[in-house]
């Protein structure tokens, strides 16, 4: 029986242990922290542990159809079924929820619950060794398959334990080590990185005699300098989270908690998120860059025994809410091509995976890398006291959508389905007329939500007067 070592118990890991065991494989998941338990404070291995995440209904429509048995497990957990477009149907302003829409639902849970839930279904899973407690130190290495490249064939754990196996999956998070230790090797990925990134600045909150807040028409909206981030969480649990450019300095004092429930306050449509009880501080999460790595280079595996998926193959920008649903995928994709090609010809498991994630994925970081410069230009600008202008189309349709999304039943329904990774931009706005929709209803509306703060209301709140 072949043996693959999968390296992280994260989402990914644990959920790719499952769909490859299921295929008859004999699966080693190893995890240098303890894993399997519901603790919301934050992991070692895991900077973002502690942060906001929201599962996109793509992911969702994953787990039901791969791990039913995993839903079960979040389900039990506290997780709820959630509508992201519930705010959109409240409001009444494009009509009802129709059939169908359904597809729009996800499970509303924390993050370490979903984690805990994969986890404990991979550890029951058949032909799954789920070992915590095991950090992957070294790469151990075989007769080269492709000349001048390594050939992987196993791992050294800290404590010395060699593991070898006919796969490694790098499933290690966006701060992998295997990067460097192939690097010691020889082995040059093809990497792009988009170094500033955002800053992170969560709230975690629990429902007191007020209840649960009601939903807004997205849980991600856009305003001058500052993102909003709102995301149901499992039983009466929920989270915001106040995103800014990472060279914003002035906006730093937001994680004082007091500067973080003025600022919140200002915002008429998400103010209310904050009416619960408060479950510790502010989290401050920076250097959330983006990362692209393919370990190919001139048509050639750079190595061979070892590939990766999830953030350590990905980083997409955290305020989407893409990375877990983008890793299920990467992971369907790696079980696909085992599927196709076997694990007899290492050279040609590396070639075939490198060219389906390709296909699948990197128009989803081409395009997030493309908002994240234009975001991060535009807030800059705005520190400046300057509007942004670029002639990019690309960036005048995100913002135009933006604007128009909650004006049209069609609309906010193709909106959705980008959003919740059910459908690329390109098949959701296919339909007659809708950009050109788009694009008449968001003429002459501004930029921003009327109601929330500008920057200067902004400052004058975090007590930086500009
Ligand atoms: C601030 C923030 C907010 C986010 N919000 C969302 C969201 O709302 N929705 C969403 O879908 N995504 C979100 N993401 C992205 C999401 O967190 C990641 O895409 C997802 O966690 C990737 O899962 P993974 O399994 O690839 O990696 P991870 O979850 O990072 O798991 C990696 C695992 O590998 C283990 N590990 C690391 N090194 C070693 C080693 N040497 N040996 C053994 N084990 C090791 C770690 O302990 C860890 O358990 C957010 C990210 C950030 C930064």
């Amino acid at each position: 029986m072949t043996h693959i070592l999968v390296i992280g118990a994260g989402i990914v890991g644990s959920f790719a242990s499952m769909i490859l065991a299921r295929e008859g494989h004999r699966v080693t998941v190893l995890d240098r922290d303890q894993v399997g338990a519901v603790a919301p404070q934050s992991r070692q291995g895991v900077k973002q542990y502690g942060q906001t995440h929201i599962l996109m209904p793509g992911g969702a429509r994953i787990l039901d159809r791969e791990t039913p048995h995993a839903v079960r497990r979040i389900l039990d957990a506290g997780g709820r079924s959630h509508d992201m477009l519930a705010g959109v149907w409240a409001a009444g302003t494009v009509g009802p929820r129709r059939p169908g829409d359904e597809q729009y639902e996800t499970y509303a849970a924390r993050r370490p619950v979903l984690e805990a839930a994969l986890q404990g279904a991979a550890a029951n899973t058949d032909g799954v060794t789920l070992r915590a407690g095991s950090r992957v130190r070294a790469l151990l290495t075989g007769e080269p398959r492709v000349h001048g490249r390594p050939h992987v064939t196993g791992v050294v754990t800290d404590d010395g334990t060699r593991i070898e196996a006919d796969l490694v999956v790098d499933a290690s998070g966006r701060r992998t080590e295997l990067p460097a230790m192939l690097e010691r090797l020889g082995a040059v990925p093809q990497e792009l990185r988009e170094e500033t990134g955002f800053r992170y600045y969560s709230r975690f909150f629990r429902a007191d005699g007020r209840g649960l807040p009601v939903s807004r028409y997205w849980p991600l909206t856009h305003h001058d300098s500052v993102s909003v981030i709102t995301a149901p969480g499992d039983g009466d649990h929920w989270s915001v989270t106040l995103v800014t450019s990472g060279r914003d300095q002035a906006l730093r004092p937001l994680s004082d908690p007091d500067v973080w429930d003025a600022v919140l306050a200002l915002y008429p449509e998400a103010a209310h998120w904050g009416d619960g009880v408060p479950d510790g501080d502010v989290r401050v999460m920076a250097g959330t860059g983006t990362t692209h790595r393919r370990w190919v280079s001139d048509g050639e595996p750079a190595v061979t025994g070892l590939v990766a998926i999830g953030d350590a193959h990905m980083t997409l920008n955290p305020q989407f809410g893409m990375g877990m649903t983008a890793g299920l995928g990467q992971a369907q994709t790696l079980r696909d091509v085992v599927r196709r090609t076997g694990l007899g010809d290492p050279a040609d498991l590396v070639l075939a995976l490198d060219a389906d994630l390709e296909e699948q994925f990197w128009p989803i970081w081409l395009d997030g890398d493309t908002w994240n410069r234009h975001r991060l230009a535009e807030i800059d600008a705005e520190i400046r006291g300057e509007s942004y202008s670029t002639d990019d189309p690309a960036w005048a349709l995100r913002t135009a959508l933006d604007t128009a999304v909650t004006l049209d039943a069609d609309v906010v329904r193709g909106y959705g389905l980008v959003a919740s990774q059910l459908a690329s931009a390109e098949e959701a706005l296919i339909k007659p007329g809708l950009v050109q929709r788009v694009v008449e209803l968001s003429t002459g509306r501004p930029r921003y939500a009327s109601g929330a703060p500008d920057r200067a209301r902004l400052l004058q709140t975090v007590g930086r007067p500009a």
